[in-house]
């Protein structure tokens, strides 16, 4: 798919980095990402994934308390992230409107995952925000393993944080990039250290 004239404009941002450039805009408006999200780690990664050109489709899971801000209105606590990507979207971004299925998933743990990756999943590990993720190649019992080991994605600033941390990794598993998979820990907004994946049964 070509870019448009509108679209050379709306992401002139990104495409000037090397990293994405006209080729990787392309492949962000074709990969249409699955949300499951709720909370303000969940809702800013959508935010960000929708802003960048990543078409959405969202769970029916109902947005709390922590859902308003870039995308969700104060109004939004209570309707499904379905709901809110049905209305929102054609304002915000309607590139972000889904057309095909979607090929990659970004969900707030605890979530269940299945369906082409990559897959990004936000969480929290002793007081810590943290990203797991893992592109195609990647083992997904790996994946589904160190999931079980983390709770709920923060809220506040930090969640804030992890969310947009969440849809960077997501964008770059998309374009290829980056290790197949991994463990980030975020200790403060702007503070990382890569934590250790477990290994499941197949692999060990
Ligand atoms: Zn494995």
């Amino acid at each position: 798919m070509a870019l448009r004239e509108e679209q050379i404009q709306r992401y002139s941002r990104q495409i000037l980095l090397r990293e994405v450039g006209g080729r990787g805009q392309e492949a962000l408006l074709d990969g249409g990402v699955r949300v499951d999200v709720a909370e303000t780690a969940g809702c800013t990664a959508a935010a960000y994934l929708a802003a960048a050109g990543s078409p959405l489709e969202a769970s029916a899971r109902a947005l709390g308390p922590g859902a308003p801000g870039f995308l969700a209105p104060a109004s939004a606590v209570g309707e499904s992230a379905a709901e809110l990507l049905a209305r929102e979207l054609p304002d915000f971004n309607p590139d972000a409107v889904p057309t095909a299925p979607p090929r990659a998933q970004l969900a707030e743990l605890p979530a269940h995952f299945e369906g082409p990756a990559p897959w990004v999943a936000l969480g929290a590990r002793g007081g810590q925000g943290a990203v797991l993720f893992r592109g195609p190649t990647a083992c997904a019992g790996c994946f589904a393993r160190a999931a079980e080991a983390l709770a709920a994605p923060p809220g506040g600033a930090l969640g804030v944080a992890l969310g947009a941390l969440g849809a960077l990794l997501l964008e770059r598993l998309v374009l290829g990039q980056g290790p197949a998979a991994g463990l980030l820990l975020l200790e403060a907004p702007g503070v990382l250290r890569p934590g250790a994946l477990p290994v499941c049964e197949r692999c060990a």
